[in-house]
């Protein structure tokens, strides 16, 4: 195996470079792309990089070297001396290198880098012999002995800044840069003592004299150790970490790239500096960047001087060719890598050096002009300018969000459950929350977690904030549906409604109702306080690009509404229909009194008239939807809920009771009220959501679902009397077996037929079903003879596949088995594959018993990018998501077709 590969110039001047871009996984991004760099006539410094699998093979092996690895280092080593003519070490003339880490993923500054390595007490003679600048190389010294203590032997970085800062005291000057090269020669040996001091003996017999650690002076011994540092920091806390969160695999291993040194310290003639080729903010034509003039790059980074813009560079006497030669190079950069670049880069005494380059990082604005520019300039195709944009990052454009100028404390943090940034009073009760709204003032609506009840509350308020659940809980569900910013599941949050307050676990920090809160539902933060919010721009490029999708996907998309105004959004957005329209959401508010009446009531004549009023209130809901969504499908789903949803808690009855009694109300107050208990508690389930819910309430209570459809048809008459063109569709949700779904259905056309008949209108409206539960997706052949239509509910179906409550499971075991990563990802957010199996052959099964099925998803996954990949592969016709997910998925669609 080939452990080594050289990059940069020999000798004389010819290119030994042995890798390229495509060969990050062996050499890492950095490696890789200082290999490319070096390839297409960039001045790189000469170096070599060690492999990403040597480094995996060292860690599995408990760190010790795979065979030979050590050998061919050496023989590197010796080939750089001899190409740069210089010796690691030597006293005359000395080489020295940085060592720095580069994974086949950007992390950045997780992992390790040492410079200046190579000095010792007799190279430190060359290097002031050959800069004739002894303060530089004492400074250098001091520098690498810090560098190398802190990050190759895990000493404390304040045993050297405390030095430092006793020997400036000593002094009497504020400034490092005020200490003198004698003085810094005293904090050498100084260092070299604290590390004797600190680094215990036992652990490190090679450096050993006399019982005591010395700093080691033997470069390859230097070289060595700091090698094992930086593949030792591949599995540092921190990038473990990163890697969780950034979905990077642990068995990839860190490449260590050994770089000869160039210094951008060495006087008014030297800088250094990074840029990027296009801004990244916004996405426009320009060089942008920083440096600094005489400075090393951390300078740059750690914005402890004041930096000048890019632009300015080639006017900066004696900068003057090396500025003109980085535009040329940014240049160079963009044809070769036809994206655009961000760049290290060092000038040593006038002369320009490459450090790194990569595929820069840019916000959603700027990734959409940049692909539409580079697609006008000849750059890229249209396909590749579709593939440029990560659908994801679209959310950033079409919510506000905290101003990127505003300083705030961060009190807690929870799920991202629906993003953009709201700004409120806060509020603990949904109620609260209406008056605030009415009263025109702004609220967070605050809550343990949001039940059906909250509805009004969760609309009237700026943002949720809810302390437990996860990502698909009601709040998180309800609030993307709205586009209302929602942050949920903070465990930290103790909320205690009837105080009107919450607390922070383990602070002393108090939210009490009408304090400022802001929440950022794109990262999940709770500030106390109120932070400045903005409006990301919106551009036309986000237009053309959604447009170019289009060209190019073969999935539909529709949306999840179910009012006229989120419907209208959706269009707007995009959406060729409505794939679900949740009908019990139309039943709260007023619809509450009228549908508990139903179900409270025993006698006949108080249910038909509730009935009666609900098919009243129906028809005009239907009307506006089908009128907003004219000419395109609206899938009405019948009643899907446990009735139990649309009652009082038993438990709030049970206080209130109480409270009677305590206050001495009439005897017959109380029994009535026990019971409506009763009553209510008849209805309650041990597991509801396996319970009397979905179609088995259409079967047990025939007269919702006729209710519902003649509403559906009624209002399908009126609108084509008024000459438009409605298209619903009605679909019956948690269908099991096949007898279920054709006694609905004929139900339901039987309904459709008789509307038909006095509205004098013919009707043909599709009757299709949701397959949610295993035994419906397996038996989907069956089931399809009497369905026009499947839409996978892949909500339920993954709840009812894994047995994970879809309401519990975030907050308890799943974190855990993401972290021990029983799990890849979370099911509920992400398709799972064994999910999607069955997906799979609900709709291969589903074409058996019906050739011409339309076949859709509208659960959560159906706005998810890596779920709209799995759905197009299957061969779905049609994703539905909530309306602020449409732009998402349709560009999800179009690079799931390329
Ligand atoms: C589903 O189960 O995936 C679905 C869309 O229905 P709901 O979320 O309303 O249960
Ligand atoms: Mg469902």
């Amino acid at each position: 195996v080939k452990r080594v590969y050289a990059f940069g110039k020999d000798a004389q001047g010819n290119n030994v470079t042995e890798g390229n871009t495509d060969m990050k996984m062996i050499l890492g991004g950095k490696g890789a792309n200082l290999a490319e760099m070096a390839n297409i006539g960039l001045p790189v410094p000469p170096g070599f990089t060690i492999t990403c699998q040597t480094c995996m093979e060292y860690a599995n092996a408990d760190n010790t070297w795979p065979e030979g690895a050590l050998d061919t280092i050496a023989e590197y080593r010796a080939d750089l001396e001899e190409r740069m003519g210089k010796k690691i070490g030597d006293a005359a003339d000395p080489l020295l290198v940085s060592v720095r880490s580069g994974a086949p993923m950007s992390m950045p500054g997780m992992m390790d880098t040492v410079l200046n390595l190579g000095l010792n007490d007799q190279s430190i003679n060359g290097l002031i012999a050959q800069t004739e600048n002894p303060r530089f190389a004492w400074d250098s010294y001091r520098r690498f002995i810090q560098m190398f203590s802190n990050v190759v032997m895990g000493l404390d970085g304040d045993l050297f800044e405390n030095a430092i800062t006793a020997m400036k005291n000593e002094r009497g000057v504020a400034s490092d840069t005020d200490l003198s090269a004698d003085d810094l020669k005293e904090l050498v040996d100084e260092f070299k003592r604290i590390f004797s001091e600190n680094v215990p003996a036992a652990d490190y017999p090679a450096l050993a004299v006399d019982g005591v650690a010395q700093f080691p002076q033997d470069p390859m011994v230097q070289l060595q150790l700091a090698i094992e540092a930086v593949f030792g920091s591949w599995n540092n806390p921190r990038a473990v970490l990163y890697r969780k969160k950034n979905k990077i695999a642990d068995d990839l291993g860190t490449a260590v790239n050994v770089q000869s040194m160039v210094f951008g310290n060495k006087g008014n003639t030297s800088a250094t500096g990074v840029a990027f080729t296009r801004n990244p903010a916004n996405g426009d034509k320009e060089f942008y960047g920083d440096y600094l003039v005489n400075a090393q790059g951390e300078d740059v980074v750690a914005g402890i001087r004041n930096t000048s813009p890019i632009a300015e560079l080639k006017e900066v006497e004696g900068l003057e060719d090396a500025g003109r030669q980085l535009e040329e190079v940014f240049v160079t950069l963009e044809n070769h890598f036809r994206d655009m670049c961000d760049i290290e880069f060092t000038i040593e005494q006038g002369k320009l050096w490459m450090l790194q380059t990569r595929v820069g990082k840019r916000t959603a604005a700027a990734a959409l002009h940049i692909a539409i520019e580079m697609e006008k300039e000849g750059l890229i195709t249209k396909e590749e300018a579709v593939m440029r944009v990560e659908p994801d990052q679209l959310d950033q454009l079409l919510h506000p969000q905290f101003d990127k100028d505003a300083s705030y404390d961060v009190i807690a943090r929870g799920l991202n459950a629906s993003p953009g940034a709201a700004v409120g009073e806060a509020v603990f009760s949904a109620a609260e929350a209406v008056a605030l709204a009415e009263a025109g003032r702004k609220c967070v609506l605050v809550r343990w977690e949001t039940n059906p009840d909250d509805l009004a509350g969760m609309i009237a308020a700026e943002g949720i904030l809810t302390s437990h659940g996860g990502k698909t809980s009601h709040a998180a569900v309800i609030a993307r549906g709205m586009g209302a910013p929602c942050v949920c599941g903070v465990e930290a949050l103790k909320i205690d409604a009837e105080k009107k307050q919450a607390t922070v676990t383990g602070t002393d920090i108090v939210i009490r109702e009408g304090d400022m809160v802001s929440i950022d539902g794109t990262t999940g933060v709770v500030v106390l306080g109120a932070v400045d919010l903005v409006m990301p721009e919106l551009t036309g490029d986000l237009d053309t690009i959604l447009e170019w999708a289009d060209e190019f996907r073969t999935l539909g998309v529709r949306a999840n509404a179910d009012n006229p105004e989120d419907a209208e959004l959706s269009r707007n957005f995009g959406a060729a229909g409505i794939g679900l329209c949740r009908t019990e959401h139309m039943f709260l508010g007023d619809r509450k009194q009228i549908i508990q009446s139903f179900i409270l009531h025993d006698d006949e004549l108080i249910r038909e008239k509730a009935v009666a009023d609900l098919f009243a209130a129906q028809t005009g809901d239907f009307y506006g939807m089908f009128k907003a969504m004219d000419g395109y499908p609206v899938i009405v789903r019948l009643l899907d809920p446990p009735l139990h949803e649309f009652l009082e808690s038993p438990r709030a009855l049970d206080v209130e009771i109480a409270r009677m009694e305590a206050a001495g109300a009439a005897a017959e107050a109380i029994a009535e009220k026990r019971d409506l208990m009763e009553k209510i508690d008849s209805f309650a389930e041990q597991n509801p959501m396996l319970g009397m819910r979905g179609c088995r309430l259409g079967i047990v209570y025939p007269i919702l679902p006729t209710m519902q459809v003649r509403a559906i048809a009624t209002a399908t008459a009126r609108l084509k009397k008024e000459g438009l063109d409605p298209r619903p569709e009605i679909m019956i949700p948690l269908v099991s077996v096949a007898p279920e779904l054709a006694k609905l259905r004929a139900q339901a056309e039987a309904a459709i037929a008789e509307v038909a008949a006095e509205e004098g209108v013919e009707l043909d409206i599709p009757v299709g079903t949701m397959i949610e539960l295993p035994r419906a997706a397996v038996t989907a052949d069956e089931i399809a003879q009497y369905a026009d239509f499947f839409s996978f509910g892949t909500n339920d179906l993954t709840q009812t596949t894994f047995g994970f409550s879809r309401d519990d499971v975030e907050a308890e075991f799943v974190p855990q088995y993401l972290t021990e990563r029983l799990l890849p990802f979370n099911p509920f957010a992400t398709i799972d594959p064994g999910v999607a199996k069955l997906v799979k052959m609900g709709v291969e099964l589903g074409h058996e018993g019906n050739p011409d099925i339309v076949c859709g998803v509208c659960g959560e996954h159906g706005g998810d990018p890596d779920s709209i990949q799995t759905f197009n592969a299957i061969g779905l016709d049609y994703v539905s998501c909530s309306p602020y997910r449409v732009p998402v998925a349709r560009l999800a669609a179009g690079q799931a077709a390329l």
